[in-house]
């Protein structure tokens, strides 16, 4: 099968790999139906993060069984199913508490942009849809593998709640999957943080009811004001860049919490700052699994649209250009079909 691999900075390519295949008893093999690049892919392709070689990229995923091992019982061929990014067994302790992606045998899915994807731990780690779907829901069914899944999980350890004033750090397609995360759950302010108009008018269609353009200390100026000088409730941070979220900090009033899913590359916290903000820290990477069963039911019965971050379509053989629209920002997200 031709599937993507990166080999080095700026430089990734379509290339004959072998058709993945049941190793173990609890693996699935499915048929990719649709993928995507994902803002953290633009790290290792910006040169910003090492990679060991050709390496082969994609962890956003969903499609139709074709096989499945002889100890799966949960999933069978021909359904339609969703994982995470991270496969995970679904019973020891940490997937117990909702975090799947701390499993004690948690393995990264790294090879999602190919026609055909092997998953470990399939009864673990895949969900299945009620149906097939019908192929103008397969983009949003594809984001809830991770960034609708990480945006709401961005808002749930921000503990967003009806009636709260709630900001957004970031205009990716997580932050803007945020702001429907944070209208779902019953905000009544949505501030979303963008400078950008065609992201700030995805921000509106999901929900945000004010735009702050401004960055770093500026930008928390204008949520204090926005705000009477008091705070938002609950700040989701999705970028991960020390200005991000010191901004996402000092925006949070006093006992607000900031949900942080952007991941850190060389953020430092100030133990006396944080100390005297009173504001509550929790995030890392969303446990998508522990939020499946709820938001595939959210796009199956019409409730959400968080497809709409797509807004470039490519045969997977022009992955190169889907990488290289992101990183030049010209598209938000770009979904790849096989
Ligand atoms: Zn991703
Ligand atoms: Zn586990």
């Amino acid at each position: 099968m031709k599937a993507t691999i990166l080999y080095g900075p700026g430089d990734v390519r379509v290339e004959e790999r072998d058709l993945p295949r049941i190793e173990q008893p609890t693996d699935a093999v499915i048929r990719i139906s649709a993928t995507c690049v994902c803002g953290s892919d633009l790290w290792p392709y910006r040169g910003l993060q090492a990679i060991n070689g050709p390496t082969p990229m994609g962890h956003e995923y969903c499609g139709i069984v074709e096989e499945v091992g002889s100890a799966v019982r949960t999933v069978k061929p021909g359904q339609f199913v969703i994982g995470s990014f991270f496969a995970s067994d679904n019973t020891c302790p940490h997937c117990h508490v909702g975090y799947q992606t701390s499993c004690q045998q948690r393995e990264f899915i790294s090879t999602a942009q190919a026609p055909v994807l092997r998953v470990p731990m399939a009864d673990g780690t895949l969900v299945a849809t009620p149906d097939v779907p019908p192929d103008a829901m397969v983009p949003s069914l594809l984001t809830v593998s991770d960034v609708m899944g990480t945006g709401w999980f961005a808002a749930v350890a921000a503990n967003v709640k009806p009636g709260m004033t709630v900001a957004v750090v970031g205009d990716g397609a997580v932050g803007l999957l945020g702001v429907l995360s944070a209208q779902r759950m019953g905000a009544e302010r949505i501030i979303a943080m963008s400078r950008h108009e065609k992201r700030q008018q995805l921000a509106r269609a999901f929900g945000a009811t004010d735009i702050v353009s401004e960055r770093g200390d500026e930008g928390v100026a204008r949520i204090m004001d926005i705000t009477k000088g008091i705070g938002a409730d609950a700040v989701l941070e999705c970028v991960g860049t020390q200005q991000s979220m010191m901004q996402a900090i000092r925006s949070t009033r006093p006992g607000g919490s900031v949900g942080y899913v952007g991941v850190p590359h060389g953020v430092e916290l100030n133990g006396e700052e944080l100390f005297f903000s009173h504001v509550r820290l929790h995030g890392g990477p969303a446990p998508v699994r522990r939020f499946l069963p709820e938001l595939i039911d959210l796009v199956w019965n019409g409730k959400i649209d968080p497809g709409k971050v797509f807004d470039l379509e490519l045969p997977l053989d022009q992955v190169a250009e889907g990488y290289r629209a992101m990183d030049e920002r010209r598209a938000i997200k770009a979904l790849l079909r096989p």
